[in-house]
């Protein structure tokens, strides 16, 4: 088979086909899905015991046969050529956090000399990219480099430009998963598994449960030329000096403000681009700081939720373009205002109903309720910081801990009344709660959950896990990470925590305890457990850092020592007990990470170093010249003493530029120095730790100098553009 062999990110494919923009009459229903082979699209295409068969793979996980594989592949194959695709990719989500593809053509020798277009099941199903340049923690060593896609049959294949994408799975030769879906898949459906189960106490029918996710996506966007004038924003996503606007973010008038036109514009063509690729936009708006905007779509099946978010990070950086501005998807571009995040809304429900949906219409109802919401708060509160290393980099470190949302600590926040009902249960006797005459009349004394309690929970914008009426909202994800990572530890120390719940209820029914009864002295008994988790106070306060100390919470704040927790006894028991992650594939996921960390750090400290001495250096000096220059012309001109007042304001800035650039000088070398030594270490979280301890903090110090220089250099003169020209788009 002739192939075009390339790796490339999937930004370069949307510009190969421009898609023509629909007239403001077609509506979203009419285009939403355009150009994604769905259900409608494999009921066209397919014979009907394949569409059958296939929807018994999506919905029932059931194995899929080469022979349905061959009959779905023709069928595609057929409707992309209607739309004009010649290629087809394997779409993957490698750990270096953006995705990947290797095209092949869809074209084959006729054997008579010519060529036909060929695509078959094989060609859906797996694929054997020589992969050995991707990130593998030492799983995949490059003599052996083989790693396999498989086709992801719960995502559907969808179309850009002229390519067909292909979601996959990403695994080595020997089964080590090698991305972010394959695990993420293990724990949807661990939960699923020990979710049902749980779930079947109230409800006996149960047959699945679904985790959903919701993101919410914030983003900066700056001027295109503006953005190539700042190499430090070009090389690492982020500004790596700039002295503070006038005005910020201080008057609180962007958020929620209205619109800029080209902003308007560009958002107008995202969510059309969005919509016809399947994801289901629904929320635009202006967000904290200047120059910050959001979007979400409705939440989706977690697997698929996060497909649509890699999709749509890519699609906003090609659109953004279009539209004469770069995307900026960095947690903190811009030091002194907010940095973004990507809110992450969890839930679990079954085929009928939301199992953190409160209040409930019975007893049982609200029973159910109050058991999922306290598995949660178990499952946060044995692994909050795994939790916290699953969404940790160089680049959201900068965001934790400031004073914006959300706090290097996680906790969560339950609001008021939920509070009080826990509070309710974990004082109150099994008598008095549980009035059992046949399960007929069971009451429980469960106090009425107000209506309210939708609406009236999810105001504390300082805590990372809030508990939002339906769901609970993790804050702390960034806003450029892959969603999987925090979903994978979410929903596998879930499923850990109802798997335990289920053996401790089970223990009580089997020794001759009416469930309810077992499931309620559970649940007061987790209440207590996992109440150091509870926090609906400030989470930026110096106290909260302080007591959450003291209740045993993971204060840490440094990055590479959070993802430590990685490889803590507790987390290789719970994916091994869950079947989602091994040991091996752990200590390679670690391995990744501290390297990423390293790269992105030393990346910046290069950078930095360039700008430093090649930039600000000479600009500083030339107007240091330049006022030394005046202040010899003003003594010519002037008797001693006049000169020498005349002269004073002058005289002090030469000093001050003095000052700031030998500072500058001596730590530039000495950033260098401590990135030789780091270097040097062997061990690659030894690396990571020195990094951090010395080669970033050179970083912060040495930018406060330049960012005196640009208060005192001349304006014409200052070689980048400033804060306050990036940051306000008219
Ligand atoms: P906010 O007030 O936090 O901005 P929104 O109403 O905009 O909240 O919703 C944020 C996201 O949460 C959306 O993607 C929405 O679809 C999602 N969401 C709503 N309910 C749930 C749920 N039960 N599970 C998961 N996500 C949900
Ligand atoms: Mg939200």
């Amino acid at each position: 088979m002739s192939s075009t062999l390339r790796f490339k990110v999937v930004g370069e494919a949307f510009h190969k086909k421009p898609i023509e923009v629909p007239t403001p009459e077609e509506r979203p229903s009419e285009f939403f899905g355009k150009y994604v082979f769905n259900r409608q699209k494999m009921f066209k295409y397919l014979p009907a015991s394949v569409y059958q068969k296939m929807c018994d793979v999506i919905d029932n996980g059931t194995k899929l046969d080469m022979e349905t594989a061959n009959a779905v592949a023709a069928g595609m194959k057929q409707w992309a050529m209607e739309m004009g695709v010649t290629h087809c990719t394997h779409w993957f989500q490698p750990l270096t956090e953006g995705t990947a593809e290797k095209h092949d053509g869809f074209v084959e020798h006729d054997r008579k000399g010519g060529m036909v277009e060929e695509f078959t099941g094989k060609e859906l199903v797996q694929q054997e990219p020589d992969a050995s340049s991707f990130p593998s923690g030492g799983i995949r060593s490059t003599f052996e480099a083989r790693g396999y896609s498989a086709w992801d049959p719960a995502s559907p294949v969808f179309i850009i430009g002229d390519t067909l994408m292909i979601p996959t799975v990403f695994i080595s030769y020997t089964g080590e998963a090698l991305d972010y879906k394959a695990p993420l898949k293990k724990a949807i459906h661990a939960v699923d598994k020990a979710a049902t189960e749980v779930a079947r106490y109230f409800y006996p029918d149960v047959k699945k449960v679904i985790s959903n996710l919701g993101w919410e996506q914030e983003y900066f966007l700056v001027d295109e030329a503006l953005y190539a004038a700042r190499p430090d924003l070009l090389m690492t996503g982020r500004t790596l000096m700039g002295h503070d606007s006038a005005k910020n973010q201080q008057m609180d008038d962007h958020y929620f403000g209205s619109i800029p036109a080209r902003v308007a514009a560009f958002m107008k063509e995202l969510e059309i681009r969005a919509l016809e690729l399947g994801i289901p936009c629904k929320t635009r708006h202006n967000e904290v700081a200047p120059n910050q905007f959001e979007l979400a779509p409705i939440f989706e099946e977690t697997n698929l939720a996060v497909d649509h978010n890699m999709l749509i990070m890519s699609l906003m950086q090609e659109v953004a373009r279009k539209h004469g501005f770069r995307c900026l998807l960095h947690e903190k571009p811009f030091a002194g205002i907010n940095g973004s995040g990507k809110h992450n809304n969890w839930s679990l429900a079954t085929d009928t109903g939301i199992l953190l949906h409160g209040p409930g219409k019975t007893p049982v109802d609200n029973l159910r309720f109050v058991t999922f919401i306290v598995e949660t708060l178990m499952a946060v509160h044995k692994h909050n910081g795994l939790l916290k290393a699953s969404i940790i980099s160089a680049t959201n470190a900068h965001r934790l801990g400031a004073n914006e949302a959300p706090p290097a600590i996680i906790s969560s926040f339950l609001g008021q009344q939920l509070t009080n009902l826990l509070n309710h249960l974990e004082g109150a006797t099994d008598d008095e709660l549980i009035n059992l005459a046949g399960k007929q009349s069971l009451s429980l004394d469960i106090p009425q959950i107000p209506e309210l309690l939708l609406d009236n929970t999810d105001r504390n914008r300082t805590s990372p896990f809030a508990f939002t009426g339906n769901r609970f909202e993790f804050r702390a994800v960034g806003a450029q990470a892959n969603c999987a990572a925090a979903m994978i530890v979410l929903n596998t120390a879930m499923a850990e925590a109802l798997t335990s719940f289920k053996t401790r209820v089970d223990q009580r029914i089997a020794q001759g305890t009416e469930p309810f009864k077992a499931i309620l002295q559970v649940v007061r008994q987790d209440i207590k457990a996992c109440k150091p988790i509870r926090f609906d106070g400030n989470g930026y306060s110096d106290e909260w850092k302080a007591e959450a100390g003291q209740r045993g919470l993971d204060v840490e704040c440094s990055a590479p020592l959070i993802l430590d927790r990685y490889l803590d006894e507790d987390t290789v028991e719970m994916f091994s007990s869950m079947n989602v992650l091994t040991r091996a594939e752990l200590e390679a996921r670690s391995e990744i990470k501290w390297e990423t960390y390293i790269k992105k750090i030393q990346i910046e400290a290069r950078i930095f170093g360039d700008i430093c001495l090649s930039h600000i250096i000479p600009v500083a000096t030339r107007y240091q010249s330049q006022l030394m220059d005046n202040v010899h012309k003003v003594k010519d001109i002037f008797p001693a003493d006049t000169a020498a007042r005349l002269s004073a304001n002058n005289i002090s800035l030469i000093e001050q530029i003095c000052e700031h650039t030998s500072f500058i000088t001596e730590n530039v070398n000495q950033l260098t120095d401590s990135r030789r030594v780091a270097n040097a270490i062997e061990s690659v979280r030894e690396r990571a730790i020195a990094y951090h301890d010395t080669v970033a903090p050179l970083l912060e110090s040495i930018r406060y100098h330049i960012d005196k220089l640009e208060l005192i250099v001349d304006d014409e003169l200052w070689p980048l553009p400033k804060y306050r020209e990036m940051l306000f788009i008219r």
